[in-house]
Protein backbone atom coordinates (compact mmCIF):
# COMPACT_ATOMS: atom_id res chain seq x y z
CA UNK A 1 0.00 0.00 0.00
CA UNK A 2 2.53 2.49 0.59
CA UNK A 3 4.59 1.08 -2.04
CA UNK A 4 1.47 2.09 -3.89
CA UNK A 5 1.48 5.38 -2.81
CA UNK A 6 5.13 6.18 -3.37
CA UNK A 7 4.77 4.91 -6.89
CA UNK A 8 2.19 7.35 -7.42
CA UNK A 9 3.94 9.96 -6.02
CA UNK A 10 7.31 9.06 -7.92
CA UNK A 11 5.07 8.94 -11.13
CA UNK A 12 3.64 12.40 -10.27
CA UNK A 13 6.79 14.15 -9.66
CA UNK A 14 8.23 12.30 -13.39
CA UNK A 15 5.08 13.55 -14.69
CA UNK A 16 5.32 17.16 -13.67
CA UNK A 17 9.49 16.80 -14.70
CA UNK A 18 8.18 15.86 -17.98
CA UNK A 19 5.70 18.74 -18.18
CA UNK A 20 8.18 21.06 -17.59
CA UNK A 21 10.91 19.54 -19.38
CA UNK A 22 8.59 19.92 -22.55
CA UNK A 23 7.14 23.61 -21.72
CA UNK A 24 11.10 24.42 -21.18
CA UNK A 25 12.00 23.24 -24.42
CA UNK A 26 9.03 24.98 -26.27
CA UNK A 27 10.09 28.10 -24.88
CA UNK A 28 13.62 27.83 -25.70
CA UNK A 29 12.68 26.78 -29.24
CA UNK A 30 10.23 29.96 -29.40
CA UNK A 31 13.23 31.80 -27.68
CA UNK A 32 15.49 30.68 -30.50
CA UNK A 33 13.32 31.64 -33.26
CA UNK A 34 12.43 35.01 -31.77
CA UNK A 35 16.38 35.75 -32.95
CA UNK A 36 16.17 33.51 -36.10
CA UNK A 37 13.45 35.92 -37.35
CA UNK A 38 13.60 39.48 -36.78
CA UNK A 39 10.94 41.26 -34.58
CA UNK A 40 9.68 44.30 -35.63
CA UNK A 41 10.70 46.22 -33.83
CA UNK A 42 14.57 45.77 -34.95
CA UNK A 43 12.90 45.22 -38.72
CA UNK A 44 11.69 48.47 -38.04
CA UNK A 45 15.21 50.38 -37.19
CA UNK A 46 17.03 48.21 -39.56
CA UNK A 47 14.23 49.67 -42.43
CA UNK A 48 14.92 53.38 -40.82
CA UNK A 49 18.53 53.61 -40.67
CA UNK A 50 18.69 51.72 -44.54
CA UNK A 51 16.32 54.67 -45.59
CA UNK A 52 18.45 57.14 -43.56
CA UNK A 53 21.84 56.20 -45.52
CA UNK A 54 19.81 56.43 -48.80
CA UNK A 55 18.21 59.54 -48.29
CA UNK A 56 21.93 60.73 -47.23
CA UNK A 57 22.90 59.23 -50.75
CA UNK A 58 20.54 60.93 -52.33
CA UNK A 59 20.83 63.97 -51.09
CA UNK A 60 24.47 63.91 -52.45
CA UNK A 61 24.14 62.54 -55.24
CA UNK A 62 20.93 64.48 -56.61
CA UNK A 63 18.24 62.64 -58.05
CA UNK A 64 19.63 62.35 -61.61
CA UNK A 65 21.63 59.41 -59.94
CA UNK A 66 18.30 57.86 -58.09
CA UNK A 67 18.62 54.81 -60.25
CA UNK A 68 22.14 53.77 -59.30
CA UNK A 69 21.35 54.82 -55.74
CA UNK A 70 18.39 52.64 -56.01
CA UNK A 71 19.69 49.63 -57.09
CA UNK A 72 23.15 49.57 -54.82
CA UNK A 73 20.55 50.63 -51.74
CA UNK A 74 19.00 46.65 -52.61
CA UNK A 75 22.10 44.94 -53.49
CA UNK A 76 23.52 46.16 -50.00
CA UNK A 77 20.59 45.55 -47.72
CA UNK A 78 18.78 43.03 -49.47
CA UNK A 79 15.70 45.33 -49.52
CA UNK A 80 13.21 46.91 -52.48
CA UNK A 81 14.09 50.69 -52.68
CA UNK A 82 11.72 52.93 -54.72
CA UNK A 83 12.07 57.02 -54.71
CA UNK A 84 8.79 58.64 -55.31
CA UNK A 85 8.01 61.94 -56.27
CA UNK A 86 5.18 64.30 -54.69
CA UNK A 87 2.31 63.23 -57.20
CA UNK A 88 2.79 59.47 -56.91
CA UNK A 89 5.05 59.30 -59.59
CA UNK A 90 8.16 56.73 -59.56
CA UNK A 91 11.28 58.44 -59.73
CA UNK A 92 13.50 55.79 -59.36
CA UNK A 93 13.00 51.73 -58.20
CA UNK A 94 15.36 48.87 -57.79
CA UNK A 95 12.48 46.45 -58.57
CA UNK A 96 11.34 48.49 -61.91
CA UNK A 97 7.49 49.41 -60.53
CA UNK A 98 6.30 52.48 -62.59
CA UNK A 99 2.90 52.70 -61.08
CA UNK A 100 1.60 55.52 -59.10
CA UNK A 101 2.67 55.11 -55.73
CA UNK A 102 0.71 58.39 -54.31
CA UNK A 103 -2.21 56.45 -52.62
CA UNK A 104 0.07 53.90 -50.72
CA UNK A 105 -0.85 54.13 -47.15
CA UNK A 106 3.02 54.76 -46.10
CA UNK A 107 4.36 57.38 -49.02
CA UNK A 108 0.68 59.46 -48.21
CA UNK A 109 1.75 58.79 -45.02
CA UNK A 110 5.60 60.16 -44.83
CA UNK A 111 4.15 63.07 -47.27
CA UNK A 112 2.05 63.94 -44.46
CA UNK A 113 3.41 63.24 -41.32
CA UNK A 114 7.51 62.61 -42.41
CA UNK A 115 7.67 58.65 -41.69
CA UNK A 116 5.31 56.00 -42.09
CA UNK A 117 5.38 52.25 -42.09
CA UNK A 118 3.02 50.13 -43.65
CA UNK A 119 2.71 46.07 -43.72
CA UNK A 120 0.83 44.46 -46.45
CA UNK A 121 0.62 41.85 -49.41
CA UNK A 122 2.42 43.13 -52.19
CA UNK A 123 0.12 42.97 -55.38
CA UNK A 124 3.15 42.32 -57.37
CA UNK A 125 4.44 39.63 -55.83
CA UNK A 126 1.76 38.33 -53.68
CA UNK A 127 4.22 37.93 -50.38
CA UNK A 128 3.97 40.07 -47.50
CA UNK A 129 6.11 43.21 -47.07
CA UNK A 130 6.67 46.10 -44.90
CA UNK A 131 7.50 49.01 -45.66
CA UNK A 132 8.92 52.53 -44.40
CA UNK A 133 8.69 55.39 -46.15
CA UNK A 134 10.94 58.82 -44.96
CA UNK A 135 10.10 61.83 -46.74
CA UNK A 136 13.21 64.38 -47.76
CA UNK A 137 13.60 67.59 -50.08
CA UNK A 138 15.53 66.89 -52.55
CA UNK A 139 17.21 70.38 -54.93
CA UNK A 140 14.01 72.31 -53.16
CA UNK A 141 11.43 68.92 -54.52
CA UNK A 142 9.62 67.25 -51.75
CA UNK A 143 10.11 63.18 -52.64
CA UNK A 144 9.84 59.65 -49.96
CA UNK A 145 12.01 57.64 -50.08
CA UNK A 146 10.85 53.91 -49.31
CA UNK A 147 12.32 50.99 -48.45
CA UNK A 148 10.39 47.51 -48.79
CA UNK A 149 11.40 44.26 -46.46
CA UNK A 150 9.51 40.79 -47.10
CA UNK A 151 8.57 39.44 -43.95
CA UNK A 152 9.12 36.24 -42.58
CA UNK A 153 6.06 34.11 -42.52
CA UNK A 154 6.04 34.50 -38.38
CA UNK A 155 6.73 37.96 -38.86
CA UNK A 156 3.71 38.10 -41.33
CA UNK A 157 1.07 36.94 -38.70
CA UNK A 158 2.94 39.84 -36.90
CA UNK A 159 4.81 39.66 -33.21
CA UNK A 160 1.41 39.79 -31.39
CA UNK A 161 -0.60 36.77 -32.77
CA UNK A 162 3.59 35.29 -32.15
CA UNK A 163 2.89 35.70 -28.67
CA UNK A 164 -0.71 34.84 -28.21
CA UNK A 165 -0.25 31.48 -29.78
CA UNK A 166 2.85 31.54 -27.27
CA UNK A 167 0.34 32.29 -24.60
CA UNK A 168 -2.09 29.54 -26.04
CA UNK A 169 0.32 27.35 -25.89
CA UNK A 170 1.46 27.62 -21.67
CA UNK A 171 -2.47 27.87 -21.53
CA UNK A 172 -3.00 24.51 -22.86
CA UNK A 173 -0.02 22.85 -21.06
CA UNK A 174 -1.21 24.70 -17.88
CA UNK A 175 -4.69 22.68 -18.59
CA UNK A 176 -2.71 19.42 -19.27
CA UNK A 177 -0.59 19.90 -15.94
CA UNK A 178 -4.21 20.72 -14.05
CA UNK A 179 -5.81 17.45 -15.63
CA UNK A 180 -2.89 14.97 -14.63
CA UNK A 181 -2.73 16.77 -10.89
CA UNK A 182 -6.31 16.11 -10.84
CA UNK A 183 -6.18 12.59 -12.35
CA UNK A 184 -3.27 11.77 -9.88
CA UNK A 185 -5.32 12.71 -6.55
CA UNK A 186 -8.05 10.22 -7.79
CA UNK A 187 -6.01 7.82 -8.50
CA UNK A 188 -4.65 8.27 -4.59
CA UNK A 189 -8.50 8.63 -3.42
CA UNK A 190 -8.76 5.18 -5.45
CA UNK A 191 -5.76 3.39 -3.52
CA UNK A 192 -6.87 5.33 0.00
CA UNK A 193 -10.00 3.54 -0.94
CA UNK A 194 -8.76 -0.06 -1.87
CA UNK A 195 -6.79 0.09 1.72
CA UNK A 196 -9.43 1.08 3.54
CA UNK A 197 -11.59 -1.58 1.74
CA UNK A 198 -8.29 -4.25 2.43
CA UNK A 199 -8.07 -3.02 6.50
CA UNK A 200 -11.74 -3.53 6.90
CA UNK A 201 -11.43 -6.90 5.17
CA UNK A 202 -8.35 -8.26 7.18
CA UNK A 203 -10.43 -7.15 10.47
CA UNK A 204 -13.02 -9.18 9.63
CA UNK A 205 -11.54 -12.11 8.32
CA UNK A 206 -9.25 -12.15 11.41
CA UNK A 207 -12.10 -11.32 14.02
CA UNK A 208 -14.79 -14.57 12.32
CA UNK A 209 -11.89 -17.15 13.68
CA UNK A 210 -10.93 -15.39 16.98
CA UNK A 211 -14.81 -14.75 17.72
CA UNK A 212 -15.30 -18.66 17.30
CA UNK A 213 -12.19 -19.57 19.29
CA UNK A 214 -13.69 -17.22 21.98
CA UNK A 215 -16.85 -18.70 22.24
CA UNK A 216 -15.66 -22.35 22.38
CA UNK A 217 -13.22 -21.45 25.70
CA UNK A 218 -16.02 -19.74 26.89
CA UNK A 219 -18.19 -22.89 26.25
CA UNK A 220 -15.44 -24.84 27.87
CA UNK A 221 -15.16 -22.82 31.11
CA UNK A 222 -18.97 -22.91 31.78
CA UNK A 223 -18.34 -26.50 32.19
CA UNK A 224 -17.88 -28.71 28.64
CA UNK A 225 -14.53 -29.32 29.92
CA UNK A 226 -15.86 -32.16 32.26
CA UNK A 227 -17.56 -33.97 29.36
CA UNK A 228 -14.17 -35.42 27.90
CA UNK A 229 -15.65 -35.95 24.43
CA UNK A 230 -17.50 -32.20 23.80
CA UNK A 231 -14.02 -31.26 25.35
CA UNK A 232 -12.18 -32.80 22.99
CA UNK A 233 -14.08 -31.92 19.93
CA UNK A 234 -14.47 -27.78 20.68
CA UNK A 235 -10.38 -28.13 21.25
CA UNK A 236 -10.49 -29.29 17.87
CA UNK A 237 -12.02 -26.42 16.41
CA UNK A 238 -10.21 -24.30 18.31
CA UNK A 239 -7.00 -25.59 17.06
CA UNK A 240 -8.35 -25.43 13.47
CA UNK A 241 -9.48 -21.87 14.18
CA UNK A 242 -5.83 -21.53 15.26
CA UNK A 243 -4.11 -22.69 12.67
CA UNK A 244 -6.88 -20.46 10.32
CA UNK A 245 -5.25 -17.19 11.98
CA UNK A 246 -2.31 -18.55 11.28
CA UNK A 247 -2.78 -19.25 7.91
CA UNK A 248 -4.18 -15.84 6.91
CA UNK A 249 -1.63 -14.03 9.24
CA UNK A 250 0.99 -15.82 7.06
CA UNK A 251 -0.68 -14.86 4.15
CA UNK A 252 -1.68 -11.36 4.98
CA UNK A 253 2.44 -11.07 5.46
CA UNK A 254 3.55 -13.02 2.39
CA UNK A 255 1.26 -10.41 -0.21
CA UNK A 256 2.19 -7.12 1.12
CA UNK A 257 6.25 -8.28 1.10
CA UNK A 258 5.62 -8.93 -2.29
CA UNK A 259 3.54 -6.10 -2.91
CA UNK A 260 6.43 -3.50 -1.80
CA UNK A 261 8.87 -4.96 -4.03
CA UNK A 262 9.96 -4.01 -6.91
CA UNK A 263 12.15 -7.24 -7.83
CA UNK A 264 12.09 -9.80 -6.06
CA UNK A 265 15.31 -10.79 -3.47
CA UNK A 266 17.34 -14.00 -3.05
CA UNK A 267 17.20 -15.03 -6.69
CA UNK A 268 19.78 -17.63 -6.98
CA UNK A 269 19.65 -20.51 -10.24
CA UNK A 270 17.75 -24.06 -8.76
CA UNK A 271 17.39 -27.10 -10.35
CA UNK A 272 13.65 -27.36 -11.29
CA UNK A 273 13.08 -31.00 -10.47
CA UNK A 274 14.29 -29.86 -6.56
CA UNK A 275 12.03 -27.46 -6.19
CA UNK A 276 8.91 -29.48 -7.68
CA UNK A 277 10.20 -32.23 -5.52
CA UNK A 278 9.68 -29.97 -2.41
CA UNK A 279 6.30 -28.92 -3.41
CA UNK A 280 5.30 -32.19 -4.69
CA UNK A 281 6.07 -33.97 -0.93
CA UNK A 282 3.96 -30.57 0.82
CA UNK A 283 1.24 -31.08 -1.36
CA UNK A 284 0.92 -35.38 -1.62
CA UNK A 285 -0.53 -35.91 1.83
CA UNK A 286 -3.46 -33.16 1.18
CA UNK A 287 -3.93 -34.71 -1.78
CA UNK A 288 -4.35 -38.45 -0.56
CA UNK A 289 -6.09 -37.14 2.44
CA UNK A 290 -8.42 -35.47 0.02
CA UNK A 291 -8.61 -38.68 -2.56
CA UNK A 292 -7.20 -36.72 -5.46
CA UNK A 293 -4.38 -38.18 -7.93
CA UNK A 294 -1.14 -35.90 -8.66
CA UNK A 295 0.55 -35.70 -11.86
CA UNK A 296 3.23 -34.13 -12.34
CA UNK A 297 4.55 -34.18 -16.18
CA UNK A 298 7.86 -32.03 -16.87
CA UNK A 299 9.42 -31.61 -19.94
CA UNK A 300 12.82 -32.41 -19.81
CA UNK A 301 14.17 -29.16 -21.74
CA UNK A 302 13.31 -27.16 -18.46
CA UNK A 303 16.22 -27.61 -15.99
CA UNK A 304 17.75 -24.82 -14.34
CA UNK A 305 15.67 -21.71 -13.29
CA UNK A 306 16.78 -18.26 -12.01
CA UNK A 307 14.35 -17.30 -9.14
CA UNK A 308 13.86 -17.10 -5.48
CA UNK A 309 13.32 -20.76 -5.05
CA UNK A 310 10.50 -20.04 -1.85
CA UNK A 311 8.46 -17.90 -4.22
CA UNK A 312 7.91 -20.52 -6.95
CA UNK A 313 7.35 -23.06 -3.89
CA UNK A 314 4.41 -20.80 -2.92
CA UNK A 315 3.02 -19.94 -6.57
CA UNK A 316 2.93 -23.78 -7.34
CA UNK A 317 1.49 -24.66 -3.87
CA UNK A 318 -1.25 -22.14 -3.71
CA UNK A 319 -1.83 -23.11 -7.50
CA UNK A 320 -2.26 -27.08 -6.68
CA UNK A 321 -3.45 -26.35 -3.18
CA UNK A 322 -6.42 -24.96 -4.80
CA UNK A 323 -7.06 -27.81 -7.21
CA UNK A 324 -6.96 -30.72 -4.75
CA UNK A 325 -9.43 -28.19 -2.31
CA UNK A 326 -12.11 -27.39 -5.16
CA UNK A 327 -11.85 -31.01 -6.36
CA UNK A 328 -14.10 -34.03 -6.00
CA UNK A 329 -12.31 -37.15 -4.29
CA UNK A 330 -11.22 -39.20 -6.99
CA UNK A 331 -10.54 -36.03 -9.17
CA UNK A 332 -7.19 -35.88 -10.74
CA UNK A 333 -4.39 -33.09 -10.61
CA UNK A 334 -1.99 -32.25 -13.16
CA UNK A 335 1.24 -29.97 -12.65
CA UNK A 336 2.58 -29.46 -16.28
CA UNK A 337 6.24 -28.02 -16.90
CA UNK A 338 7.06 -27.05 -20.13
CA UNK A 339 9.79 -24.31 -22.00
CA UNK A 340 9.57 -21.90 -24.91
CA UNK A 341 12.36 -19.71 -25.07
CA UNK A 342 13.34 -18.44 -21.65
CA UNK A 343 9.76 -18.78 -20.11
CA UNK A 344 8.99 -21.85 -17.90
CA UNK A 345 4.95 -22.66 -18.23
CA UNK A 346 3.45 -24.26 -15.74
CA UNK A 347 -0.04 -25.58 -16.07
CA UNK A 348 -2.22 -26.56 -13.18
CA UNK A 349 -5.08 -28.47 -14.04
CA UNK A 350 -7.89 -29.98 -12.67
CA UNK A 351 -11.59 -31.89 -13.33
CA UNK A 352 -12.76 -30.11 -10.28
CA UNK A 353 -15.74 -28.15 -9.20
CA UNK A 354 -14.72 -25.50 -12.13
CA UNK A 355 -15.60 -21.21 -11.70
CA UNK A 356 -18.34 -20.07 -13.42
CA UNK A 357 -17.78 -17.78 -15.67
CA UNK A 358 -18.89 -14.17 -13.76
CA UNK A 359 -16.36 -14.96 -11.12
CA UNK A 360 -13.36 -15.66 -13.60
CA UNK A 361 -12.28 -12.07 -13.80
CA UNK A 362 -12.69 -11.29 -9.59
CA UNK A 363 -10.76 -14.45 -8.33
CA UNK A 364 -7.07 -12.68 -8.53
CA UNK A 365 -8.49 -9.93 -5.90
CA UNK A 366 -8.17 -10.24 -2.47
CA UNK A 367 -10.40 -11.86 -0.50
CA UNK A 368 -12.61 -13.22 -3.51
CA UNK A 369 -14.07 -15.99 -3.10
CA UNK A 370 -16.58 -17.84 -5.36
CA UNK A 371 -17.87 -19.98 -2.43
CA UNK A 372 -17.17 -18.47 0.87
CA UNK A 373 -18.33 -21.94 3.06
CA UNK A 374 -16.01 -24.22 0.66
CA UNK A 375 -13.07 -21.82 1.08
CA UNK A 376 -13.51 -21.61 4.80
CA UNK A 377 -14.29 -25.16 5.53
CA UNK A 378 -10.98 -26.25 3.40
CA UNK A 379 -8.77 -23.78 5.17
CA UNK A 380 -8.83 -20.68 2.55
CA UNK A 381 -8.21 -17.70 3.25
CA UNK A 382 -9.05 -16.28 -0.41
CA UNK A 383 -5.61 -14.37 -0.56
CA UNK A 384 -4.10 -17.22 -2.39
CA UNK A 385 -4.73 -16.74 -5.94
CA UNK A 386 -3.63 -12.60 -5.14
CA UNK A 387 -0.15 -13.95 -4.22
CA UNK A 388 0.04 -15.86 -7.07
CA UNK A 389 -0.60 -12.89 -9.12
CA UNK A 390 1.51 -10.70 -7.23
CA UNK A 391 4.58 -13.31 -7.66
CA UNK A 392 3.69 -13.84 -11.50
CA UNK A 393 3.57 -9.81 -11.63
CA UNK A 394 7.30 -9.64 -9.62
CA UNK A 395 8.81 -11.56 -12.19
CA UNK A 396 7.17 -9.84 -15.09
CA UNK A 397 5.24 -13.06 -16.11
CA UNK A 398 1.69 -13.92 -16.80
CA UNK A 399 -1.27 -15.76 -15.67
CA UNK A 400 -4.37 -16.97 -17.26
CA UNK A 401 -7.25 -19.22 -16.15
CA UNK A 402 -9.79 -21.11 -17.95
CA UNK A 403 -12.61 -22.80 -16.47
CA UNK A 404 -15.93 -24.65 -16.98
CA UNK A 405 -18.06 -25.00 -13.88
CA UNK A 406 -18.32 -28.41 -12.91
CA UNK A 407 -15.99 -29.47 -15.44
CA UNK A 408 -12.26 -28.59 -13.95
CA UNK A 409 -10.48 -25.48 -14.25
CA UNK A 410 -6.81 -24.35 -15.69
CA UNK A 411 -4.35 -22.10 -14.57
CA UNK A 412 -1.53 -21.03 -16.68
CA UNK A 413 1.76 -19.14 -15.33
CA UNK A 414 4.55 -18.20 -17.93
CA UNK A 415 7.55 -16.85 -15.85
CA UNK A 416 10.29 -15.91 -17.57
CA UNK A 417 13.03 -17.65 -15.58
CA UNK A 418 14.75 -20.29 -17.52
CA UNK A 419 18.96 -20.41 -17.76
CA UNK A 420 19.65 -21.77 -20.99
CA UNK A 421 22.42 -23.98 -20.85
P1 LIG B 1 -8.98 -19.37 -1.24
O1 LIG B 1 -8.09 -19.29 -0.07
O2 LIG B 1 -10.41 -19.09 -0.93
O3 LIG B 1 -8.81 -20.63 -2.01
P2 LIG B 1 -7.77 -18.09 -3.51
O4 LIG B 1 -7.37 -16.68 -3.70
O5 LIG B 1 -6.73 -19.12 -3.58
O6 LIG B 1 -8.54 -18.13 -2.15
O7 LIG B 1 -8.89 -18.41 -4.57
C1 LIG B 1 -9.98 -17.55 -4.75
C2 LIG B 1 -11.24 -18.31 -5.12
O8 LIG B 1 -11.09 -18.82 -6.45
C3 LIG B 1 -11.49 -19.50 -4.27
O9 LIG B 1 -12.21 -19.16 -3.13
C4 LIG B 1 -12.29 -20.40 -5.20
O10 LIG B 1 -13.64 -20.01 -5.15
C5 LIG B 1 -11.76 -20.06 -6.57
N1 LIG B 1 -10.77 -21.08 -7.04
C6 LIG B 1 -9.43 -20.97 -7.04
N2 LIG B 1 -8.84 -22.06 -7.58
C7 LIG B 1 -9.85 -22.87 -7.98
C8 LIG B 1 -9.90 -24.15 -8.64
N3 LIG B 1 -8.80 -24.81 -9.00
N4 LIG B 1 -11.11 -24.66 -8.88
C9 LIG B 1 -12.24 -24.01 -8.52
N5 LIG B 1 -12.26 -22.82 -7.91
C10 LIG B 1 -11.08 -22.24 -7.64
Amino acid sequence: MHEGRFNLQRKMITGYVLIMLVGALFAGLLFFLRFQIQTDDNIEAQMRLTARLFGAELDKYGIEDAAGIVDTVEKISGMRATVIAFDGSVAADSQDSLQNHRDRPEVSGAFKFGEAIATRKSDTTAHYYKYFAGALQIDGEDYVIRIAKELHPLNQVGTRLFFLGLLIAVAISLVFAWISVVKNISNIRRLQQIRSEFVSNVTHELKTPLTSIKGFVDTLKQGAIGDEAVAEHFLDIIDIEADRLTALINDIMELSEIETMRGDKGISDYIIDDIIGDVVSIITPGAEKNGIKLTVRKSPAVSIVRINRDRLKQLLINLLDNSIKYSNPGGSVILDCELSGNNVIFTVSDDGIGIAAEHLARIFERFYRVDKGRSRKRGGTGLGLSIVKHIVELYRGDISVKSVEGQGTTFVATLPIAVQM
